[in-house]
């Protein structure tokens, strides 16, 4: 079986033995992308020449030395492309300098070849808004991988990466990996650094780990986790590792099931598998919880006017003067920044630009972003209220499983509304990831994969993989 299939333990324990050479994994991991990538579409670019040479150079001392890890392209790696998924970003942008994420990543001996696609400015669920090409589901061509992190999952999926980072706004690491079948964790806010992030939200913006296992997920966040003076919302606590409380089980845990993320719109099928390993876990000695976040109906609403409203301003950079895209003959300067960004941005982008300008223009501030933050207060607070009783929250990541690419053509609220169970988590701040918890038939025959997504406090990740953990052995045994 081909290198490229294994994950990062398997590979550090071959590596360390001296079973395996780093160059052996970047040779597999090169004939994987060449033959699957063209269909799936998940690199934007891919160094095959410089992975070589780090290859020859990687320090297997270090807890990543010889692993190759994949990069969402809004993350900055010194020298390499960061289009964002943009034309803005396409020409003539190179990124000046390396992400704490990408520094931390190299200082652990992990080699950075890989560029993955996402939705422009990682707008979007799906990754079709993507500028610059589609990206397929690898369990069915003809399906989204999930966004806006739909590269990095399925390069991961697709066994042509070991392992990725992506970023998560509002579900963009945990709804592709629900959709792709693969894990992906989403930090607490504060847990790590976006220092090198292109910033879409700042106020919900955090980086996390997509990976085959949750053992990965946990090795991955202890690397790019910690304080960084570079970003002053980096909490300066040291961080906890997840390791030695993984493999503890949840007996005697208790996990709260919220009413709200189990009611209409949920596809049967995805509700079956999600309560079919809810119910495995009681069997494992979890006590179950029902519980009320009762303000989950207000969601939507509240990030759809608080992201773009932060996304309208972060945005403000891109004008034609320093990064990237200028039109070209403007009459004067004002009319360069109009036809730089009218030609620059995608439909999409324009869309939450222009909607995060009329939240926060003068007469409606109030009544919409003001509004928007006092209930972000009541879902943070109810968030807080269910963790005084549970130690973590169990729930579906996505309402169905990965539609066909195309089906909301026109129709971007259909993508808004899906985002309903992962949007709260950013809001509170809070942790969460998604575990592959089994697959539901497509429509042709395929199996598409449905997540299950867990909760945690602020600063509970090694709750959260822990519970994670335990769900995966349940399912090895079975
Ligand atoms: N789907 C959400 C949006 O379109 C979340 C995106 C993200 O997490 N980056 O804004």
């Amino acid at each position: 079986m081909s290198l490229a299939t294994e994950n990062i333990s398997s590979l550090r324990t071959r590596l360390v033995a001296g079973e395996i050479r780093a160059r052996e994994i970047v040779d597999a991991l090169g004939a994987a992308i060449e033959e699957k990538d063209g269909e799936i579409g998940g690199y934007l670019a891919a160094d095959l020449e410089r992975a070589r040479q780090d290859a020859d150079t990687a320090d297997l001392e270090k807890p990543l030395g010889g692993i190759p890890i994949a990069l969402k392209d809004n993350i900055n790696l010194a020298g390499a492309q960061c289009t964002c998924g943009s034309r803005f970003l396409e020409e003539g942008y190179l990124s000046p300098y390396d992400a704490t994420v990408t520094t931390r990543l190299k200082q652990a001996g992990a080699i950075l070849f890989g560029r993955t696609n996402l939705d422009e400015f990682a707008m979007g669920s799906s990754t079709e808004n993507s500028a610059l090409q589609v990206t397929r589901n690898p369990h069915d061509l003809t399906r989204i991988p999930g966004g806006s992190s739909g590269g990095s999952a399925a390069v991961v999926a697709a066994d042509t990466a070991i392992a990725s980072l992506g970023s998560d706004t509002g579900g963009s690491i945990r709804q592709p990996a629900s959709h792709c079948g693969v894990v992906g964790l989403k930090p607490s806010y504060g847990r790590v650094s976006r220092y090198g992030l292109v910033a879409f939200a700042s106020s919900l913006d955090q980086i996390g780990p997509l990976t085959k296992t949750v053992e990965d997920a946990a090795t991955l966040l202890e690397v790019i986790a910690g304080p960084d003076p570079r970003d002053s919302t980096c909490l300066d606590e040291p961080v906890a590792p997840c390791h030695p409380s993984l493999h503890d089980g949840v007996a005697g845990l208790k996990l709260g099931i919220p009413r709200e993320y189990f009611g209409e719109g949920l596809d049967p099928a995805v509700r079956e598998r999600v309560e079919a390993a809810i119910k495995a876990l009681e069997g494992e000695g979890a006590e179950l919880v029902e519980i009320s976040l009762p303000s989950t109906d207000a969601a939507v609403a509240t990030y759809y006017i608080i992201a773009p409203a932060e996304a309208s301003s972060n945005l403000s950079r891109f004008d034609g003067v320093r990064y990237g895209h200028r039109a070209e003959n403007p009459g004067d300067i004002l009319d360069m920044y109009r036809q730089s960004r009218a030609g620059g941005f995608g439909p999409e982008v324009k869309r939450r630009i222009i909607l995060g300008t009329y939240v926060l223009s003068s007469g409606y501030y109030d009544a919409y972003y003001t509004r928007a933050q006092k209930v972000r207060t009541l879902i943070q607070r109810e968030f807080q209220s269910a963790f005084a009783s549970v130690d973590a929250i169990l729930a579906p990541v996505s309402p169905a499983p990965a539609r066909k690419i195309g089906a909301a053509e026109n129709d971007p609220l259909q993508d808004y509304l899906a985002d309903i169970y992962t949007i709260s988590a950013n809001l509170a701040g809070i942790c969460g990831l998604s575990v592959p918890c089994g697959t539901v038939p497509g429509d042709d025959g395929s199996a598409l994969p449905v997540g299950l997504q867990v909760l945690g406090p602020h600063l509970a990740e090694a709750t959260i993989l822990r519970v994670a953990r335990a769900w995966e052995i349940t399912r090895e045994r079975a």
